[in-house]
Formats: structure tokens, sequence, C-alpha cells
């Protein structure tokens, strides 16, 4: 059980800030996120687009901005608990007991849900039998690829993550590439790329087909897809992937016992705590009159949550404003020389 002053769920960018916040206080934090990667919907749905209205930063990128938030982090020591999904808030006593997918638990009393639209999850197929399957040789995402090696795998989507897995694992392993329509959505020289190893019969290449059944016991020994005018082929294949992009779902956060209206969290604006004592939610997750799902909201959100858990985290101190140019404490926080 890990245990710290406060919790925050969601590394986007207004995660990241209030992990600034907190620790710039003299406050501990661990970050959860269902994503393997830190930056939120900035790194997720817009990695290259320019940003334009964070104060002080005429123009960056959702990358840049990201790196700048890490950046602003590193003399802070936080631990991020990535590709893993909170699941369960129980209330222990005075504190919070927080459970997640992957088994961590944390007890806290504080727990700052920066959780935006929900956690991204992958957008999976529609048989049910594909669950019992699912990471042991159907998969929506590659951690290793060498695991491909020699064996025959179906790859579905017509994006580019389904282009560029399929062009890359063409050169060790046989490749059925399958679209449920004629044209592709990924980059043109990538489509170009793609279209030459099916020339050249490096890539089987199905279009206007999708995913009928998946056959095997145990171990998966081949799949059925069906084209649009319901003709069936059946292909023998080790491993099935599945890269139909994310969709965004609030998930567990919804049975927390949490005041929902339209899938965002209601709270009031000087704390941003929830209906529950010692629950805050920042960013876009949140929601009080006046509202904006900017960025920018977010930090500012995010500053005053991290004030309000040093009253439960320290019952016995109190706390005081400081500024980062002129306080020694908080310039000892940053690592800095007075
Ligand atoms: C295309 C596009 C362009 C935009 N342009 C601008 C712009 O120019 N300026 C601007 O200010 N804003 C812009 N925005 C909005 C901005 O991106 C959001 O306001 C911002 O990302 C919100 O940050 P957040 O940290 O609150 O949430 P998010 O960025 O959504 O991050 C939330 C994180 O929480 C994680 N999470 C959720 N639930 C769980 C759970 N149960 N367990 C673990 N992890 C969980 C998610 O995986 C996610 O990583 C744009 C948005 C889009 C889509």
């Amino acid at each position: 059980m890990i245990k710290t002053d406060a919790l925050i769920i969601g590394a986007g960018p207004t995660g990241l800030f209030t992990a600034h916040q907190l620790k710039l206080i003299g406050l501990n934090c661990e970050v959860v996120d269902n994503l393997d990667k830190i930056g939120g919907q900035c790194i997720e749905l817009y990695p290259d687009k320019p940003i334009y209205d964070i104060p002080a930063v005429p123009e960056c990128t959702g990358e840049e901005l990201t790196n700048n938030l890490i950046n602003q982090l590193k003399p802070f020591d936080i631990k991020f608990h990535l590709s893993e999904r909170v699941e369960e808030v129980k209330k222990n006593n005075e504190n919070w007991q927080i459970k997640t997918n992957k088994g961590t638990e944390f007890s806290t009393p504080n727990i700052i849900i920066a959780g935006g639209v929900g956690s991204f999850e992958p957008r999976k197929f529609s048989p049910k039998e594909c669950e019992n399957f699912e990471n042991k040789s159907l998969f929506y995402s590659i951690k290793d690829k060498s695991i491909f090696k020699g064996k025959t795998v179906s790859i579905f989507g017509g994006g580019d993550s389904a282009l560029d897995w399929a062009i890359e694992l063409s050169k060790d392993s046989k490749i059925n590439l399958i679209h449920r329509r004629d044209e592709f959505r990924g980059a043109q020289a990538t489509v170009d790329k793609m279209n030459e190893l099916a020339k050249s019969s490096k890539i089987n290449l199905f279009t206007k087909y999708q995913l009928k059944s998946v056959n095997g016991k145990e171990i998966l020994e081949s799949i059925d897809i069906e084209h649009d005018n319901k003709e069936i082929k059946n292909l023998k294949s080790d491993y099935v992937l599945g890269f139909f992009g994310l969709i965004m779902q609030l998930g567990p956060i919804a049975n927390w016992g949490l005041n929902i209206d339209k899938k965002t969290i209601s709270v009031d604006t000087e704390k941003f705590e929830t209906n529950q004592k010692g629950i805050y939610a920042v960013g876009d997750i949140c929601t009080y009159p006046g509202k904006l799902k900017l960025i920018l909201s977010g930090f500012h959100e995010g500053a005053l949550a991290a004030r309000a858990c040093f009253k439960l985290a320290r019952p016995n101190e109190k706390y005081r404003f400081e500024f980062t140019t002129t306080s020694t404490n908080l310039l000892k926080r940053l690592g800095k020389k007075e």
C-alpha cells in the first residue's frame, strides 16, 4: 500500500501542473494514468498541432507543452504509474483507499481527479469471443514486436497505426491487412508503400472485409472475415491486431459516488472539491458555472485544489502563501540557490 499526501488521477496538462503545485507547497503526490505516456489529450490527440492560448507562450505544439510541463517537474521526484487505470475508490477512516486495474493500492487523504474526458480506451472488435484471446494472441497495441517473428499476423484497420505496423511487421512475418473500406486514412506515402508491398505479395490485402469470428480453444488458430457482399474467408492466424483508434470513457469514475452531470463532475470554485470531502476534480472533467474547457483553466483549478489538500495532509500545520521569486522555502524545494 503506497501512502501519499495526494493522488492525482490523470497525467494530462492539468494533472502535471497540479503535481507541480503540490510539490511546491511541500506535499507528496503520485500520478496514475491509463495511457502508456504522459500528456493526456495534448499528446494523444494533437501532438503536432500548435496551441496559441497558453499564457506567455505565444505558440507551442501539444508535445512541446507536455515536454515543458515535464521539465517543470524536474526538481521534484514524482512517481508516475502509467498504463494503469484507477478502478476503485473507497473511504477507510480518514483516508481514501484507491486500487488500479493492475492491483496497485494507495492510501491518501486527498484525491485529485484530473481525468479529462475520461480514460482513453482502444476501440475493440465486436465479436464477444475476442475477449478470450485479448492480450494473449489478440492485441490493440504492441509492446514487444519480437513475438510476431515468423508468425502469421492479421492486422485490422485503415489508419496510420494499422499501415505502419503492417509495413514494419511484413519484414519478418506473414501479414494479412484487413480494412472495412477501399480507401485508407493513413499518410499518402504510407498508403503507397503498403500498396507496393501488397503488389509484391509481402502483404495480403483484404478490403471491404470485417472480422466475423475468431477460432481456437486456448490458442488462436484462424479467423473468419466477412465481405460487404457476405462472402466469408477463413485465414489462418497466429495473432490478430486491431487498430481502430481510441474512445474516451468516463469509466469507473462514474461509480465513485460523485455528483456527475453530463459526464463531468460538479465542484465548488474555492477548492474544486466534489461532493466527497478530500476528492477534488480539476481540468476538463470538472464543471461549475462559467467553466471553460481550456488548459489555462486547468492550471488555475489545480493550483487551488493543491492548496486545499494541505489542510487534510498536514492537519497540525497552517498553509502560508508564498511567491517562488522570494520564498527561501520554495526556492529550496525547487533546488535553486537563494
Ligand atoms: C484537437 C484539440 C485541440 C485543442 N486545442 C486547445 C487549445 O488550443 N487550447 C486549449 O487551451 N485547449 C485545447 N484543447 C483542450 C485541451 O486539450 C484540454 O482542455 C486539456 O487536455 C485538458 O487537460 P486535462 O489534463 O484536464 O485532461 P486530459 O488532457 O484529457 O488528460 C486526462 C488524462 O486522465 C487519464 N484518465 C482518465 N480517467 C482515468 C482513470 N480512471 N485512471 C487513470 N487515468 C485516467 C486519461 O488517460 C488522460 O491521459 C484542445 C483539445 C483538442 C481535442
